[in-house]
């Protein structure tokens, strides 16, 4: 196998790996590689939508994600303090996708999955421990520098997909630009076994939570509820882990005689931010090395999986079939503006109403989710447009 002949990914995040295993499972081989000595235990995402266990069923990895995760068929927006709610109920989109339900599932256990699968390929050669320290290109190939157990090498391919996450070195190297802002509050995730179900009235796996003060998402993984609170942006990070400070957030929330358990607690800076470009001659970038967004909503490793399941296809059909490179702008064209249309407003939206200072605007919002609701066909434009499944369809319409 001549070594042009294959694509190199950087970063074996849940992007590049689903790239990867999407490209091995149409022949083309693989050189995917990761700076860790090991696949992250990352619990940033843990929320499938339908379109992507739609996409990952076609690549057989689906099945293994369902028992190791929760099938939510529903998701709310309520209010904190008067506990109005609104529920969705997504089994109304089952003529529009093989999955109508949201998975919650960590996106750790997609990695996990994806790997032995790759490795059974025959046909991925997988770096851990590895850091690019340089990108070079000719004409038809992408040559890397890389520094790993065995120390520097050089490595080169067809193309490269930098899918190495939000400080993307790759999209550094490349000069592009990763236009947007920085949320000056940070969000804080605490993991905890304490069974909100019994405390908080007709929860689902999934809540979006308004409030003039402190809004918040209480999330269900299996045997845990994630809960996510912004933070005051002028308090130091010391003080916002502070475990005092953290008890009191959930205290609020549901107040206990004992202290709640913490399995995990992690702080996040939030960004909205999309690359001015999505390619450099044979360099694409892809996932959150292209797009970042906040978690209202949990679009940012799903729109990252959409881009790959957009992009590898293009790269098979210009590897095996002599396609026209022209391809990989229309990648562009048709993941970065959907990114912006669609993934950046709707969750920027989303923010907004979550943190909606009047209470009358606050239930006013939940009374027309209800009535929308109520309606079967709005009720499935609305699902069809939260659970990404109108951006998929608005993407590939673009030519
Ligand atoms: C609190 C929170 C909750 C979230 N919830 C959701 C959700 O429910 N649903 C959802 O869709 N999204 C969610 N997200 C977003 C999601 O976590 C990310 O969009 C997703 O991880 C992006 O995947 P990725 O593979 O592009 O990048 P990453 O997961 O960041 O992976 C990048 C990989 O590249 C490696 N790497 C970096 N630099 C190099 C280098 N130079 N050389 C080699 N390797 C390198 C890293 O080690 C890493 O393994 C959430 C985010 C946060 C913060």
């Amino acid at each position: 196998m001549l070594s042009k002949d294959r694509v190199i990914i950087v970063g074996a995040g849940p992007v590049g790996c689903t790239a990867a295993l999407i490209l091995v499972q149409q022949g083309v081989p693989v050189v995917l590689v990761e700076r860790e000595p090991e696949l992250a235990e990352d619990l940033r995402g843990s929320t499938f939508h339908p379109p992507t266990l739609d996409m990952l069923d076609d690549l057989g990895v689906t099945e293994h994600l369902l028992p190791q995760g929760l099938i939510a068929p529903t998701y709310q927006y309520r209010d904190r303090a008067t506990g109005a709610y609104a529920e969705f109920d997504l089994s109304v989109l089952k003529s529009h996708t093989r999955h109508p339900y949201r998975l919650q599932c960590e996106q750790y256990k997609l990695t996990r999955t994806v790997l032995p699968m790759l490795e059974a390929s025959g046909l991925a050669e997988i770096r851990f421990s590895t850091q690019v320290t340089s990108i070079d290109q000719g004409r038809d190939s992408v040559t890397i520098a890389i520094d790993g157990p065995n120390g520097p090498e050089i490595l080169d391919g067809r193309y490269l997909i930098g899918a190495d996450g939000g400080p993307s070195m790759v999209r550094k190297a490349m000069g592009i630009e990763f236009e947007g802002f920085t949320y000056p509050e940070r969000f804080l995730v605490v993991t905890t076994k304490f069974p909100f179900e019994d405390h908080l009235e007709n929860l689902s796996y999934v809540n979006y939570i308004s409030d003039a003060e402190e809004f918040c998402v209480i999330l269900r993984v299996p045997g845990l509820w994630r809960v996510l609170f912004p933070t005051d942006p002028d308090e130091v990070e010391a003080d916002v882990l502070e475990p005092a400070r953290v008890e009191g957030l959930l205290q609020g929330l549901v107040a206990t005689d004992t202290s709640y358990d913490k399995a995990h607690i992690t702080l996040y800076r939030v960004h909205q931010r999309v690359a001015k470009s999505y390619r450099r001659g044979n360099v694409i970038i892809a996932g959150d090395a292209a797009h970042l967004n906040n978690p209202l909503g949990g679009m940012g490793m799903n729109g990252g999986l959409h881009d790959v399941f957009n992009l590898c296809p293009k790269l098979v059909d210009i590897m095996r079939n002599g396609a026209s490179e022209d391809l990989l702008d229309l990648y562009q064209r048709q993941r970065r503006d959907i990114t912006i249309e669609f993934i950046q407003n709707q969750t920027m939206q989303n923010k907004k109403n979550m943190e909606q200072t009047s209470e009358a605007e606050r239930l006013q919002h939940i009374a027309d989710l209800r009535t929308m609701l109520a309606d079967p066909e709005q009720a499935v434009a609305f699902l069809r447009r939260n659970n990404m499944i109108d951006a998929l369809e608005r993407a590939n319409a673009i030519t």
